[in-house]
C-alpha cells in the first residue's frame, strides 16, 4: 500500500531562471558593455533569451552532455549562457581569458569543447590557436555581426544571429538531476588545471543552502555586483542564487580597478558584492581619494584569499560596509564556510568578536570540515590544534573531470590542501595554504598572519609573505611589500613593525619592496613565482654568517 507520496521534480538550472522570469520578469540585469556604457535588460528577457540561444545549439546538432566553452567576462550574453546551456542539458564550460593561448588549448581539447563563445577581444587568440582546438564545431563572438572579426576568424559565428535562430518557447531538455551541468577548471598553479564537473543538483542544493540570512543573504530587494569573475567557480555561484530569489543584478564587465567598481556602487546603488580582497583594496582606495560614499552598500562577501582584518576595520569605520569573510575552493562549487555570528556572541566584547569575524567562519547545512594530521589521524575541533582541512557533502567534488579514480580519501572526505584550526562551534581559520606555510626549524608560520600585520602598515598597498630558502633553518619568512603611492616606507620601519605583534622567531628576516605584486588568473598573488624570484634572497649572507660562527 501506498502511504503517500510528494512530488518529485529533478532539481534543474532550468527551473531557476524560470521561476526568475516568471516571478522577477521585470527585474532589471545592469550589464557594463566591453566598448564603455551598460546595456539594461531583466529577468524575463534573461529567460527567453537563455531558451533561445540553448535551442540553438540544440538545433545546430549539440546533444546532451556536450561542453560549450565560454570565454567571457561579467555580463549578460554571459548570464544567459549560464542558464540556456545547461538548460538544454549541455555543460557550460567557463574559461578563464588570463590564461595563456596553450593553457586554453590545453583546457578546451581535455573538455572536448564542442562550441565556443568568446568575447570580440578574444577573437585574435582564438583565430591564433583555433586549429589547435580540434574538437571544436564552432566560435560564436558574443555581439552581434561584425565583419572585422569575422575576416579574422573565418567561420566565426555571431551570439545575436544565434539568438534569432532560437525558439524563446523551447521546453527545456529533460535531464536527471544528477546530470552535469557546468565545468570548471582549477588553476593549476601547480601541475596541469583539473576540471570540476558540476552538477544540476549540486548547483542548486549550493543556490539554496548557502543563500540564507546567516549565508550570502542575497534577496529580491538586492542589488547584487559579482566581481568574482563569471569564469570563476561560477561567480561563486552568485547568478544562480541571485535567480534564485530574483535579485537586481549589476554586472561590471571587464572593468574591475576600484575607480571603475566604485563608480558603478554609487551610480547603480549595488547593495550587497562578492569578490577577492585584492579587488576591495583597489575598492578602498578609490572610495579614500572620493568626496561621494557608497551609501547604498550594506555587505560584500569576500574570500578567494585571507581578507585582512585591517581591510574588514576600514570599510567598516569608513563606509559602513560590512566585510563577510567566506572560505572555499573550485572544488567546493566554493562555499564551504561564511562567517556569521551565533546568538552567544552577543554577549561577548567587541574585541572577541571582532576575532571571531576575522576568521572564514563557519560551515551552512550541506557541508562537514574536519582537521587531520598527516597520517589523516582526526584532530581535535578545539580552536588551535592546526592540520589538514578535509571537507565533505552534497557540493564538494567527487571525481575531477576525466578521472577514473575518485579523488577522495578512503572514508570519503575531500583533502583540501589547506592548514587550519576550527573551533567547538565549527568557525575554521585557515592557517595557510600547505604549499605556502613557511617551514622553520620545525615549527610552522603562517603567511596569512604575516601578510595581514604588513597590509595593516597604512604605508603598504599590498602584502605577500613567502619561505625563502635558509641553511640553518630552512625556510625563513621574507616579505615582499608594495608601497602606497609616495610613500617613504623602509624595511627596518616595516620590521619593527612586527614587534609585540608576533612572537619574535616568526618576524619576517628581510622585507623587499617590490613594484607590484605578481597576481594570478584569479587575481590571487602568485607566491610560487614570488618564491623562485626571491625564494634564495637570505642564503648567502645567512651561510656566511653561520660559517663566521663556526669559526
Ligand atoms: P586556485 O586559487 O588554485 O585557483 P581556488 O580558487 O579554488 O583555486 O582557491 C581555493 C583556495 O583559495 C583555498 O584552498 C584556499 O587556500 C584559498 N582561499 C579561499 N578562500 C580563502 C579565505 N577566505 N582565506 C584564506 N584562503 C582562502
Amino acid at each position: 500500500m501506498l502511504l503517500g507520496k510528494m512530488m518529485h521534480q529533478p532539481l534543474t538550472v532550468g527551473s531557476l531562471i524560470d521561476h526568475a522570469a516568471r516571478y522577477h520578469g521585470d527585474t532589471e540585469i545592469v550589464s557594463a558593455l566591453t566598448e564603455g556604457g551598460f546595456e539594461r535588460t531583466d529577468w524575463a528577457t534573461v529567460g527567453e533569451n537563455a531558451r533561445r540561444i540553448g535551442s540553438a545549439l540544440q538545433g545546430r546538432g549539440l546533444e546532451p552532455g556536450d561542453r560549450v566553452g565560454t570565454l567571457a567576462w561579467n555580463n549578460r550574453r554571459h548570464l544567459e549562457l549560464y542558464f540556456g546551456v545547461p538548460g538544454m542539458g549541455m555543460v557550460c564550460h567557463t574559461l578563464n581569458p588570463r590564461l595563456a593561448p596553450e593553457q586554453l588549448a590545453y583546457i578546451v581539447n581535455h573538455a572536448t569543447d564542442r562550441m565556443l563563445f568568446i568575447e570580440r577581444g578574444f577573437v585574435p587568440v582564438i583565430a591564433a590557436i583555433r586549429d589547435q582546438l580540434t574538437t571544436l564545431r564552432g566560435v560564436v563572438m558574443l555581439g552581434p555581426r561584425d565583419e572585422s572579426a569575422a575576416a579574422e576568424l573565418p567561420g566565426l559565428l555571431f551570439y545575436e544571429d544565434l539568438l534569432a535562430e532560437g525558439d524563446p518557447a523551447a521546453p527545456w531538455a529533460e535531464v536527471d538531476e544528477t546530470a552535469p551541468s557546468s565545468l570548471c577548471y582549477t588553476s593549476g598553479t601547480t601541475g596541469n588545471p583539473k576540471g570540476v564537473l558540476y552538477s544540476h543538483r549540486s548547483t542548486l542544493l549550493h543556490a539554496l543552502c548557502v543563500n540564507n540570512r546567516d549565508g550570502l543573504a542575497i534577496s529580491a530587494s538586492d542589488s547584487l555586483m559579482p566581481v568574482v569573475p563569471m569564469f570563476h567557480v561560477n561567480a561563486w555561484g552568485t547568478p544562480y542564487a541571485a535567480a534564485a530569489v530574483g535579485a537586481r543584478l549589476v554586472l561590471p564587465g571587464p572593468r574591475l580597478d576600484g575607480d571603475s567598481l566604485a563608480r558603478l556602487i554609487i551610480d547603480e546603488s549595488v547593495t550587497i558584492a562578492a569578490g577577492v580582497p585584492t579587488i576591495w583594496l583597489g575598492l578602498l582606495n578609490a572610495l579614500d581619494g572620493m568626496d561621494e560614499k557608497p551609501v547604498s552598500l550594506r555587505r560584500t562577501i569576500v574570500g578567494g584569499s585571507a581578507l585582512p582584518p585591517s581591510m574588514r576595520a576600514a570599510f567598516r569605520d569608513r563606509y559602513g560596509v560590512e566585510l563577510i569573510h567566506a572560505w572555499g575552493m573550485t572544488e567546493t562549487s566554493p562555499l564551504g564556510t561564511l562567517n556569521a555570528p551565533l546568538a552567544k556572541h552577543a554577549a561577548l566584547s567587541a574585541a572577541e568578536q571582532d576575532q571571531i569575524g576575522n576568521g572564514q567562519g563557519r560551515p551552512p547545512y550541506g557541508v562537514e570540515l574536519r582537521v587531520v594530521n598527516a597520517d589523516g589521524t582526526l584532530l581535535p575541533d578545539d580552536g588551535e590544534t592546526e592540520g589538514q582541512l578535509q571537507i565533505r557533502g552534497h557540493w564538494i567534488v567527487d571525481h575531477y573531470f576525466g578521472q577514473e579514480k575518485s579523488t577522495l580519501t578512503w572514508d570519503g572526505w575531500f583533502d583540501t590542501g589547506d592548514i587550519s584550526t576550527i573551533d567547538p562551534d565549527g568557525y575554521m581559520v585557515i592557517r595557510d595554504r600547505a604549499k605556502d606555510i613557511i617551514k622553520s626549524g620545525g615549527e610552522w608560520i603562517s603567511t596569512v598572519d604575516l601578510e595581514n600585520i604588513a597590509v595593516a602598515h597604512p604605508k603598504v598597498a599590498n602584502a605577500a609573505a613567502i619561505a625563502a630558502r635558509h641553511p640553518k633553518w630552512d625556510e625563513r619568512p621574507v616579505i615582499c611589500a608594495q608601497k602606497r603611492p609616495q610613500s617613504d616606507l623602509t624595511e627596518d620601519e616595516l620590521l619593527a613593525f612586527y614587534d609585540g605583534k608576533v612572537p619574535r622567531w616568526q618576524k619576517p628576516d628581510r622585507v623587499i619592496f617590490v613594484e607590484t605584486l605578481p597576481l594570478g588568473a584569479t587575481g590571487k598573488v602568485v607566491k610560487a613565482t614570488l618564491r623562485e624570484t626571491y625564494g634564495d634572497v637570505l642564503w648567502d649572507d645567512a651561510l656566511a654568517e653561520m660559517e663566521a660562527e663556526n669559526g
